[in-house]
């Protein structure tokens, strides 16, 4: 098991993530998900527990974020531009309709279609950070091949979901995991400022 150590990546504060969606036109989405009853939390490690030939057994994921049940959860260690493309990515689960709970093939296509606009979001701030001459806060590619000629590429995003959920998908299915996140810290809306 490997923790990530403390201050690697650096840690994000909400308000700090509220100014870089701000500066790019999209601090709108805090507003939209508190409005919705959602909550945020942030968490450093997040533990699966499940039974295995009859023994308790837990593993740890290495999941920037998640989202279920009217709460997102986005981990403590991550700079300040990847919690904002983790927070976007979490949002738009929110906002796609895609999954529908009998249809699990649904999840995969859903995963998709969120990293394929999760994309859009990183080309469209990453261009608008060049044209302030923030270099700084432009973001690469999500995954290795991402993104092509400045676009999203759709193919590349299918075949890392296929490979890297679909296993975790058909896993999940037959061990009903339970999910622990240490701390689960709940942030308020006025954290984030504003
Ligand atoms: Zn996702």
């Amino acid at each position: 098991m490997s923790l990530p150590q403390s201050g690697q990546k650096g840690r994000w504060t909400p308000q700090e993530v509220r100014e870089y969606l701000d500066r790019y036109g999209y601090g709108h989405i805090i507003d939209e998900l508190y409005d919705a009853g959602y909550r945020i939390k942030s968490y450093d490690r997040m533990v699966t527990t499940y039974i295995e030939n009859g023994e308790i057994k837990s593993r740890e994921v290495p999941a920037n974020g998640s989202h279920s049940d009217s709460t997102i959860r986005i981990r403590a260690n991550l700079s300040v531009k990847e919690a904002a493309s983790v927070l976007f990515h979490e949002y738009l689960h929110f906002k796609i309709e895609i999954y529908q709970r009998d249809d699990p093939e649904s999840w995969l296509k859903e995963e998709e279609e969120v990293r394929y606009r999760e994309e859009l979001f990183r080309i469209d701030v990453s261009k608008k950070a060049a044209e302030l001459g923030r270099v700084e806060d432009m973001l690469g590619p999500k995954i290795a091949g991402g993104r092509r000629n400045g676009i999203p590429d759709r193919n590349t995003i299918h075949d890392y979901v296929e490979k890297k959920y679909r296993p975790f998908l058909e896993w999940t299915r037959k061990m009903h995991p339970k999910s622990d996140y240490i701390p689960d810290d709940d942030i308020s809306r006025k954290e984030w400022g504003k």
